[in-house]
């Protein structure tokens, strides 16, 4: 299945597409101090590893921007290709002027243009920003986030809002006003020189209705990439319900030509679960397929003990950790369904459905686990190594099943 997709122009960011039908391309952002090369350089690598395939770092201190280029080099050294968008506001103009390194190693700029600079500063900063990406062949992520809308802008809308006959809710007003600080923004960036094939757009709102309306009206706008994101999502289940039932919506409409999940890492957490998310909405929605899915049933009254959720969650943890070489050597392995399920009510049927399936014994059934490949039942597990044996059984499925990829160069 694929759904039709919003037409879009195309803008790429070193080997990446955006835009234009090319596959919905995941990004995340780094939390670290971008002033600290190898920390930052070292979360880009494990964002990169996780699959993002953009990676954004605040530019925000002198310290941040000299050490763009030397994470850029880090980065290479370590064979990590993916570029860096370098996330700016208030000082952009001025980081970009001073170190010209910087403004080179990046791969894309973002802007936000309500923080670009105010009043008589607001225009002359802006433009030397898309004068610097200009002269380096940059492309621009004009952002815009309702937290720091353009206050002028806002302010002459609400004004003509009010003395309209029939003036519109507050809530409708700062819709547009998200939506006419994009738009004139990309003009201005192109009257002043930048290629239309060099813009995004983003909006970025906290609320899922606000982000659905806006993000509609974007795309009935203007052809543009829309860089699709709820920001300030908020953290765990919260973050990640509210980010899929925006971008859902979206997605399910054709829009959206790169995602972002902004969720809030509890303390010690793991950054890269943000990059999972954004694969798993994508993968989910049959927009990309990124790793084998592991389809599960709940569990209920009928299951035993928790030994199927351990399978599951060993399952899913092995092919996690199989997928970088697995990618390497075999083809369209990451469209592989395994079912891992509680009993025999609904497990024999998922089962079949599924690339490879077991439906492990519920209470007072016997104590078998059958195992289903490409919808045909071939062997039964028993005993105390049914989860060791079900891995093997994936790994030699993979492995028949996956052809294997021809060595560069190819040979004999
Ligand atoms: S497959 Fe069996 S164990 Fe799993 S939820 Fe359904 S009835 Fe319960």
């Amino acid at each position: 299945m694929s759904l039709p997709r919003r037409p879009a122009a195309q803008v790429s960011i070193g080997p990446i597409r955006v835009g234009g039908g090319a596959p919905i391309v995941v990004q995340s952002m780094t939390n670290t101090d971008t002033a600290d090369v190898e920390g930052t350089a070292r979360q880009v690598q494990a964002l990169a590893r996780a699959g993002s395939e953009l990676v954004r770092v605040t530019v925000n201190t002198s310290e941040a921007a000299a050490a763009v280029a030397p994470i850029r080099a880090w980065l290479d050294r370590a064979g990590v290709a993916v570029p860096l968008i370098g996330d700016f506001h208030f000082n952009g103009h001025k980081l970009l002027r001073e170190h010209p390194e910087c403004a080179a190693a990046l791969g894309k700029y973002r802007i936000n243009p309500g923080n670009v600079g105010r009043g008589a500063k607001r225009d002359p900063q802006f433009a030397e920003m898309i004068e610097i990406a200009c002269r380096y062949g940059k492309p621009v992520r004009i952002g815009v986030n309702w937290g720091s809308l353009d206050s002028d802008l806002l302010t002459r809308l609400m004004d003509e809002n009010s003395a309209l006959p029939e003036p519109l809710e507050a809530q409708a007003v700062m819709r547009n006003a998200v939506v006419l600080s994009a738009l004139t923004s990309a003009q201005r960036a192109e009257q002043l020189g930048l290629a239309h094939d060099r813009i995004i757009l983003s909006a970025k709102v906290s609320g899922v209705q606000d982000l659905i309306a806006i993000y509609r009206d974007l795309a009935a706008r203007c052809d543009y990439p829309l860089h699709l994101g709820l920001t300030e999502a908020g953290m765990g289940s919260k973050g990640i319900v509210a980010s899929t039932a925006g971008m859902a919506v979206l997605l399910q409409e054709g829009i959206g030509d790169t995602i972002r999940v902004s969720l809030t890492p509890e303390p010690g957490g793991d950054r890269t679960q943000e990059v999972i998310v954004a694969q798993e909405i994508l993968q989910t929605m049959g927009l990309r397929a990124f790793t084998p899915l592991v389809v599960a049933c709940p569990g209920c009254g009928r299951t035993t003990s928790t030994f199927f959720q351990e399978l599951a969650l060993k399952i899913q943890s092995h092919i996690r950790a199989r997928m970088p070489q697995w990618r390497r050597d075999y083809a369209g392995v990451e469209e592989m369904t395994v079912a891992v399920m509680g009993c025999v009510v609904n497990g024999p049927g998922e089962s079949k459905h599924a690339n490879l399936g077991i439906s492990l014994p519920g209470t007072g059934e016997r104590p078998v686990a059958p195992v289903y490949e490409d919808g045909e039942k071939t062997v039964t597990l028993k005993g105390e190594r049914i989860a060791e044996e079900f891995q093997e059984i994936v790994e030699r499925y993979v492995a028949r099943r996956y052809a294997r990829l021809a060595p560069p160069g190819g040979g004999a």
